[in-house]
């Protein structure tokens, strides 16, 4: 048993491994609705905030349910 093979703890489980693919962000999943077209949009501290699905820049946090808004540089 000399050659232990690396294994993450079990906190790591209960977090969703299919996090996009090929990006290196590791925050926890924030869930928003998106303010147009109503979609549920999923972004990452630092990912930008905008629907996937149409666009939009407005979008709900889905806990708080404040408005995030980011103006469009
Ligand atoms: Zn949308």
């Amino acid at each position: 048993m000399s050659s232990q093979s690396y294994q993450l703890p079990s906190a790591a489980s209960g977090f969703a491994s299919g996090a996009a693919a090929g990006e290196g962000a590791s925050g926890p999943l924030v869930s928003y609705v998106c303010g147009d077209c109503a979609s549920k949009v999923q972004l990452t501290k630092g990912d930008v905030i905008r629907c996937s699905m149409c666009g939009h820049r407005v979008l709900y946090k889905e806990r708080t349910k404040r408005m995030v808004q980011f103006e469009a540089r």
